[in-house]
């Protein structure tokens, strides 16, 4: 038997986005031992000027956020989304989906990402079973493809070498670790940027969050919860074409809150942005394989969809959730937890899920941004029609929650 000189751990997550800090949090919370390697300190991630996005936690992400004990932590910085209202250009058709009507809990939770972060960041230094690499970068993965070994080898830019039976690749949209593994991606880009910016408004926006499809591509208003002065606060996710999104990003403050008035409207009173405003260029990549040699990939590595239902990382924590049980499953059962076996009937079960979403983020950001009259009408009618289905309705939003698979 060889016994290596290097570190090793049960699986090495490489990335602490929200997807790869979740992901370690989960396993660690399992009793497994995991190496966590980021490229960035733990100030940085948790820091408002690197990320000014907010996430629309599902009532499903919430339930696994509970799952793995880190809810509670959160709880206190999220709003809650109690309805949410559909409405298409200026038309006065629209939906309104209102969480009275399949329960009594929020339909999700808005929480800014690096409240997220940081919470989670807390967690994980509590947790034993985690050595962490801060500010060290992946340079080159071997994952034993040749059959040689039982373990992948990682090495970081500091001459740092990791082995681990899997090797968990969180490592964001551009992925290092699937293109060091030669796993192609599909992918296209949007020519839309979103532009993602806090609101401060008048009046109390009730917990209801707005999804409009303009012209220009979806904005969104999400409920975020008052300041500690009391101030009304939303998220904005507003999408536009690139260029104009670009040019909206050099103009005078002034003049980009009167351009987002124009957009928001009046119904909660004057809207200014005190604070820095964001920008996110929008593609879908998906990747040509979930796994590789002990490898998976997880979180926007695997899929990066269109924010259009903000849906992204609520993917991640069902492929979080399913790495985590297939992994302590064969544990368990005294199997490799890395082997091709483990490895391929997690992605068997994870693909039907996120075609699903990377084709209905898709297919909904194109039906909305046509403005071909056939279209457009068919479109606001059948707004309308869901409307006034209640069960259809309910159906639209026990989706919209996580609570049923896309497909069912
Ligand atoms: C405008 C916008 C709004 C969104 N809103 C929502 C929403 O409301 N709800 C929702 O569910 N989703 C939403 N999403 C999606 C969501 O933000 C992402 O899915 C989420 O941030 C998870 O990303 P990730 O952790 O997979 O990747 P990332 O956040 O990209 O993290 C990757 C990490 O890996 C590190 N890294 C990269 N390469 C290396 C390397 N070689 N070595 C070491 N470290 C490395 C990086 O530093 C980074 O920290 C939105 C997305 C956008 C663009």
């Amino acid at each position: 038997m060889s016994i290596s000189k290097f570190p090793h751990h049960d699986v090495a997550v490489v990335g602490a986005g929200l997807a790869g800090l979740t992901l370690a949090l989960a396993l660690a919370r399992s009793g497994m031992h995991i190496a966590l390697i980021e490229r960035q300190s733990p100030d940085q991630l948790a820091a408002v000027e690197v990320d000014g996005r907010t996430t629309a936690l599902a009532a499903s992400a919430r339930v696994v956020l509970e799952d793995i004990g880190v809810w509670h932590r959160l709880e206190p910085y999220g709003g809650p989304i109690l309805d949410i209202r559909v409405t298409d250009r200026a038309s006065p058709l629209h939906i309104h989906f209102a969480h009275a009507a399949v329960g009594d809990d929020p339909m999700g939770h808005i929480v800014e990402n690096h409240i997220l972060r940081r919470e989670l960041l807390a967690a994980l230094a509590a947790e034993p079973t985690l050595t962490a690499y801060w500010q060290q970068s992946v340079t080159a993965f071997d994952g034993a493809g040749d059959g040689s070994g039982a373990t992948a080898t990682l090495t970081l830019d500091s001459g740092t070498i990791i082995q681990a039976p899997l090797v968990a690749a969180a490592d964001g949209r551009g992925s290092a670790l699937r293109r060091m593994a030669g796993i192609g991606v599909r992918a296209s880009d949007y020519h839309e940027t979103a532009i993602v910016c806090t609101a401060y408004h008048e009046h109390s926006h009730d917990g209801i969050a707005h999804e409009r499809f303009l012209s220009g591509g979806p904005f969104a208003i999400l409920p975020m919860l008052d300041n500690a002065a009391g101030q009304y606060r939303s998220s904005i996710v507003w999408t536009e074409n690139r260029s104009l999104a670009e040019h909206l990003l050099t103009v005078p403050k002034p003049r980009f809150e009167r351009e987002l008035a124009r957009r928001f409207g009046d119904f909660l009173g004057q809207v200014t942005v005190p604070g820095e405003v964001w920008s996110y260029p929008l593609s879908v990549v998906v990747a040509k394989r979930l796994t590789g040699p002990r490898l998976v990939l997880v979180g926007e590595a695997a899929h990066g969809m269109h924010p259009i239902a903000g849906q992204g990382f609520n993917v991640s924590m069902r492929d979080i959730v399913g790495l985590r049980d297939a992994v302590t499953g064969a544990s368990l059962a005294g199997q490799d937890h890395g082997s091709p076996m483990v490895l391929s009937a997690y992605a068997r079960k994870r693909w039907p899920d996120i075609w699903a979403m990377v084709a209905a983020t898709d297919g909904l950001n194109r039906l909305f941004r046509t403005d071909l009259p056939p279209v457009a009408l068919a479109r606001r009618l059948g707004l309308a029609s869901v409307n006034r289905l209640p069960l259809l309705k309910r159906q639209f939003q026990r989706h919209a929650m996580g609570m049923l698979p896309f497909g069912r």
